[in-house]
C-alpha cells in the first residue's frame, strides 16, 4: 500500500441521518429517512466536468444509491448540488477536519505535538501530509467551526459530514504496519497525540498530574480519557454550527467504538450526530468479510437507536462478489444501509454486484 491509498483509506467517512431526537432547527430540513427505511450513501472525491457529474450521479442512482459525500472545495461544492439534484441525490459537504496544512506557519502552536515533543507541523507521523491541529485549544475550534459553517451554508446541501475527526493513529490498522516497517503492540510516544503546553496544562489543572510524567500514559485511564473528550468537544462545536444551519451532522469514523478508541481516540458513540458512517475496511485489520457483521452490530449496540449507522464499504480490496457479501453482512448487523468508497472508482463489475443487494 502506497502513501496515497493510505490517505484514501484514512480519509473516507460517511453520513447517516435520522430525525427525532436532535431535529434540526429549520423546518425545511427533513429527516432523511424514515426508521424503517434504508439508505445508500457514496464518497466521492475530485472536481469533474458537469456532464461527468451527471453521469456518476446516474450511476449512483441505478443501484441505490441516494446520499454523496463530496470533498472539493466550496464553491466547486454549491455547483454540483443542483446538477446532484437531477438525479434525485442529495449531497453533503465531506470535510477532512483534524487533518490540515497551510498554518505551519502562521500559527505553529496550532498542530499537535507526540510525546517525544515533536509537532505535527514539522514532524508528521507516517506520511508527510499527517499534519493534525490540537483539539483542545480554543482559535483550533473556532477555524474549524468558521469552515463548517461556510460549507453548511450551501444553497441546498444536505448535510454537513466530517472526515479525520480525531488525532494521529496512536496504532495503525495492523494491515498498515508492515507499510511503515514498525509493529505497533502497544502505544508508542512518536505516535501518541497531543502533548502540547495546552493539553497539559488543561490536564494537569484538573488532576494535578503532567502527562509527561506519566510511566505509562496509556494505563492513566483520566488521560485517556481526556483525549477522547476534547475530540467530542470539537465535534460538539461543529454540531452546533450545523443544528444553526439547520443540516444534519454526520462522520466518518474507525469500524467499531473499541477500534476507535483504542486507534485513534475516538469515542463515536458519545458524539451528537445524526448519523455516523464508520468504516467497515475488513482488509485494513486483515479480516474476511465475515468480520463486518460483528463489527457492525457492536457500534449499533453501543448507540442504543439514538441515531443510525451506515456501514462505509472498501471497495478496492473487495472482488464484486465479495462486496455483495460485505453489504448483506453489514445489513445483518444492522446497518440502516452501506457507504461505498469510493463513488468515483467503482467498476461496472462491483457495481452490479452490490446493486442487487441494495434493491433487493
Ligand atoms: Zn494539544
Amino acid at each position: 500500500m502506497d502513501r496515497r491509498q493510505f490517505l484514501q483509506v484514512s480519509g473516507a467517512g460517511t453520513v447517516g441521518l435520522a430525525g427525532g431526537a436532535s431535529a434540526p432547527a429549520r423546518a425545511a430540513v427533513a429527516p432523511l429517512s424514515a426508521p424503517a427505511d434504508l439508505k445508500h450513501w457514496t464518497w466521492v472525491r475530485g472536481t469533474r466536468l458537469d456532464a461527468e457529474w451527471r453521469q456518476l450521479f446516474g450511476q449512483f442512482r441505478d443501484v441505490g444509491i441516494t446520499a454523496a459525500l463530496i470533498d472539493v472545495d466550496a464553491e466547486a461544492l454549491a455547483a454540483v448540488v443542483p446538477i446532484a439534484a437531477e438525479s434525485g441525490i442529495e449531497v453533503h459537504a465531506w470535510m477532512i477536519t483534524m487533518m490540515e496544512g497551510g498554518f505551519e506557519d502562521e500559527h505553529p502552536e496550532w498542530y499537535a505535538v507526540n510525546r517525544d515533543g515533536e509537532s505535527t507541523a514539522t514532524d508528521p507521523p507516517y506520511v508527510d501530509y499527517y499534519k493534525f491541529m490540537c483539539p483542545s485549544r480554543e482559535p483550533v475550534r473556532r477555524h474549524k467551526e468558521a469552515r463548517a459553517r461556510r460549507l453548511a451554508g450551501i444553497e441546498g446541501i444536505a448535510g454537513l459530514h466530517l472526515d479525520y475527526i480525531r488525532v494521529p493513529d496512536v496504532i495503525l490498522p495492523s494491515a498498515l504496519w508492515p507499510t511503515y516497517g514498525i509493529v505497533q503492540d502497544r502505544e508508542y510516544a512518536p505516535y501518541d497525540y497531543c502533548y502540547c503546553e495546552v493539553c497539559r496544562g488543561r490536564f494537569e489543572a484538573r488532576t494535578g498530574i503532567d502527562p509527561l510524567a506519566l510511566e505509562d500514559p496509556s494505563q492513566n485511564r483520566a488521560w485517556v480519557q481526556y483525549r477522547y473528550d476534547t475530540i467530542t468537544e470539537v465535534v460538539h462545536g461543529l454540531s452546533q454550527v450545523a443544528r444553526a444551519a439547520g443540516v444534519p451532522i454526520t462522520a466518518a469514523v474507525f469500524p467499531s467504538p473499541s477500534i476507535a478508541r483504542t486507534l485513534v481516540r475516538q469515542d463515536w458513540p458519545r458524539w451528537p450526530l445524526d448519523a455516523v458512517l464508520p468504516m467497515v475496511y475488513n482488509w485494513f485489520y486483515e479480516e474476511g468479510t465475515d468480520w463486518i457483521e460483528p463489527t457492525v452490530r457492536e457500534g449499533v449496540t453501543d448507540l442504543g437507536g439514538r441515531f443510525p449507522l451506515y456501514a462505509g464499504l472498501y471497495v478496492a480490496e473487495l472482488t464484486p462478489d465479495q462486496l455483495a457479501e460485505a453489504a448483506r453482512r453489514a445489513l445483518a448487523g444492522g446497518a440502516r444501509g452501506v457507504v461505498v468508497f469510493e463513488g468515483a472508482g467503482t467498476s461496472p463489475e462491483h457495481w452490479a454486484a452490490l446493486g442487487a443487494v441494495l434493491r433487493a
